[in-house]
């Protein structure tokens, strides 16, 4: 079953914040089951019920073609760039693209809500989705939250609210359970900004990473796994601390990711009109794609404010894919001088551009498959989507 489109729809009593989630350990807290939309969850959820294929076909015109590698990587898109704001938003993620496009949509009345998420008062990395009707409000939302995030929670009150025009801001789990029940929120239209994900956390999950690979976790502000192939950690005094990949506790951190995200083969955001990363561009640029007519409408207009280049794509990820698979499984963790050196090494003649994307798609998608066939065999089949799959049948993985 693709999205649900009865012309009324039906209710459910939302569930209380304390109850088990009917994806039980998988559930990602997209915040649906927050709602009376749970009705639909077992047709909507993302780890119950995949069907990217059927809802790209609904939502973009056409699903992945198969006989394409960009679309098995990247997904259905009609563009792809790298760009940078002129003038960043201080402490954005980034330059603050995602930020700039809501405050563009709201100003010019294209949309009279935006549902993003801010985080609490008491804790800068505590999610708390909101429908922001201000471009304060969206400003506020600004910077990543590194954990599950209930986006969704705040579904009802749209309909509460009468709004007709509505923009989205949100990750893959989040995106695919709001296209499935798209039809029953009453809106004239629906835009979608995505961004990537991978490796998310829970609020406990996040703590023991950051104390695990920070030397000051208290003063992180902000971290992301930069495409030097360096963790880069901001802390409040503006200054940035590096830890690289090779160097992480692999062992310590094996558990600290959520089980939803290690099961999740959707990493670019299939279903979102606009998707804007990092991962596909260059060193301090971000990675936009866009996927459809709307995806187009949302970005040209911050085309005045932002710089762009064609991506490209230079050296060969596989091996270090291939090696990185046993090498994960084993919990090998390199002394820190060793880990510094293969940075170093690496980034000068490893994977640059769309094939840095596919090496962190590769990778994350072959660890994610053994997950679920380890942990879940009884979902294999109709969980792995076919282009996930055939990323995955590129590599050589243990037998069991
Ligand atoms: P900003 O203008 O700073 O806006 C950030 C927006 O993100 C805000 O509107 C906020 O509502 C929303 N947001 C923040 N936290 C969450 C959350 N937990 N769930 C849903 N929405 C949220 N890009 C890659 O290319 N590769 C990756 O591996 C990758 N991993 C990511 C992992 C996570 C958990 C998240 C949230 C994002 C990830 N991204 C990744 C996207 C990237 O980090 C930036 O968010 C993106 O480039 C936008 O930057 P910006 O400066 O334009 O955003």
């Amino acid at each position: 079953m693709t999205a649900i489109d009865s012309p009324k729809h039906k209710k459910a009593k939302a569930l209380k914040s304390t109850s088990r989630r009917p994806a039980k350990d998988l559930c990602s807290e997209c915040g649906l089951c927050d709602t009376y939309y749970i009705h639909y969850v077992k047709e909507a959820c993302a780890f119950i019920n995949q069907q990217i294929a059927e809802l790209e076909a609904e939502t973009h015109g056409r699903s992945r073609n198969l006989e394409n590698q960009d679309d098995w990587y990247f997904g259905v898109h009609q563009d792809m760039m790298a760009a940078r704001k002129k003038q960043p938003i201080p402490g954005a993620q980034w330059t603050g693209i995602v930020s700039t496009i809501a405050i563009e949509m709201l100003n010019r009345g294209m949309v009279e809500g935006v549902v993003c998420v801010q985080n609490t008062k008491e804790d800068r990395f505590q999610p708390m989705p909101i429908i922001a009707r201000t471009p304060e409000e969206i400003l506020a939302a600004k910077v990543n939250k590194p954990t599950l995030s209930p986006n969704l929670s705040v579904l009802e009150q749209i309909e509460q609210s009468g709004m007709k025009r509505l923009l989205v801001i949100g990750v893959g789990c989040q995106i695919q359970a709001l296209r499935a029940v798209e039809k029953q929120l009453g809106l004239e239209k629906l835009y979608v900004l995505g961004t990537p994900c991978v490796d998310n956390v829970t609020r406990a999950g996040l703590q023991k990473f950051l104390d695990t690979t920070s030397k000051s976790p208290e003063t992180v502000v902000y971290y992301e796994f930069m495409q030097d192939f360096r963790v880069h950690f901001k802390h409040e005094d503006g200054s940035i601390e590096t830890v690289p990949f090779f160097g992480l506790n692999t062992k310590e951190l094996k558990d600290v990711f959520a089980p939803s995200c290690m099961t999740c083969f959707d990493y670019v955001n299939s279903l979102a009109d606009l998707v804007v990363g990092y991962m596909g561009a260059p060193f301090g640029w971000q990675w936009i794609v866009v996927r459809n007519d709307t995806g187009q409408e949302m970005l040209d207009l911050v085309k005045d404010l932002i710089e762009t280049q064609p991506v490209n794509s230079s050296g060969d990820r596989r091996n270090a894919v291939q090696q990185s698979i046993p090498a994960y499984d084993k919990g090998v963790t390199l002394p820190m001088w060793a880990a510094k050196l293969m940075g170093v090494v690496i980034e000068k003649i490893g994977p640059k551009g769309l094939e840095y994307a596919r090496f962190s798609i590769d990778s994350h998608f072959t660890r994610n498959y053994l997950y679920v066939k380890r942990n879940y065999p009884e979902k294999l089949a109709a969980h792995v989507p076919e282009y996930a799959q055939r990323i995955v049948n590129q590599y050589k993985l243990p037998q069991s």
